[in-house]
């Protein structure tokens, strides 16, 4: 083959994907309505912040940084690495994180339980619930509160969870299996694993999906750095799956907006992902 044949062949698209179909794709719009991440942490001091950079320094650097983003809403937990923590502790990070939302109308606290305290994690839940309106468990991060969401406990936060149509994020250990139990156990429990993956890792993520309608994602954390991962992702299991996430403050939440926005996806699949799949999962209106 000649070096004028080869750019000939590299310039032709191939015929499963006409032009008229690539040009479509690429003449998209770009949603510019309200973009919520699903999954921040917030911290009360720089010593409890997940980042080891030096910013954000305060709680109103961190919500100014996500406005600049292009951020308007955000949720999620405080977390801190705690070995054995007592219930004090666990109902203490969600007061803060409610006194939080006081001053930062933007944010939606995420709700922390602990399998250890079954029974104090029931009651929290359905007093955040009465009391704030609260609908978010999470992200729960097993492995910085120093437990497993097999731990028997668990069985009972989730089946109140399910009980107040509430729903879970959680930091999962890529255990399939484990996941799809509880996506039969707990079939009305609406479920949202945290960060991606990638590879047959994201793959297999996006298969479950499609088996469970009450199984998402969030984009959060390894985000969407393969190029076609979320495209890809919502013709297997559907847009209503996904939910748009960062990880604030330990990732930079520009690279998440930009990953969405130049994703070949149409105006409704980005507004589902931005904001209406959040929108419904945590109850907020409008
Ligand atoms: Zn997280």
């Amino acid at each position: 083959m000649t070096g004028k044949q080869l750019i000939m062949n590299l310039n032709t698209t191939n015929k499963s994907t006409p032009n008229s179909e690539y040009n479509s794709m690429t003449n998209l719009q770009n949603w510019d309505g309200d973009i919520i991440d699903c999954h921040i942490h917030p911290f009360s001091s720089p010593e409890t912040r997940l980042c080891p950079h030096g910013q954000p320094n305060c709680a109103k650097e961190l919500f100014s940084e996500l406005k600049r983003a292009g951020i308007t809403r955000c949720c999620g937990t405080m977390i801190r690495r705690m070995e054995n923590p007592e219930w004090a502790d666990i109902r203490g990070l969600n007061d803060e994180a409610v006194a939080l939302s006081r001053l930062y109308p933007e944010y939606i606290p995420g709700i922390n339980v602990h399998p250890a305290y079954p029974d104090e994690s029931c009651r929290e839940l359905e007093r955040l619930n009465k009391e704030e309106n609260l609908y978010w468990v999470g992200e729960l991060v097993a492995y910085m509160m120093n437990h497993r969401y097999s731990d028997p406990g668990m069985k009972f936060v989730f089946e109140q969870a399910q009980y107040l149509g509430m729903t879970v994020n959680f930091h999962d250990n890529n255990d399939l299996e484990e996941i799809a139990s509880f996506c039969n156990d707990f079939p009305r429990l609406q479920l949202v694993m945290a960060h991606p993956r990638d590879g047959a890792d994201y793959l297999a993520r996006c298969e479950l999906m499609k088996k469970y309608p009450n199984l998402h994602l969030d984009l959060s954390g390894t985000g969407l750095f393969r190029w076609g991962m979320l495209r890809h992702g919502i013709d297997i299991a559907g847009a209503e799956h996904f939910l748009f996430g960062t990880d604030f403050p330990i990732c930079n939440p520009g690279m998440y907006v930009a990953g969405v926005k130049f994703e070949p996806l149409t105006i409704d699949e980005q507004r589902m992902i931005f904001a209406d799949n959040f929108k419904r999962l945590a109850v907020i209106t409008p």
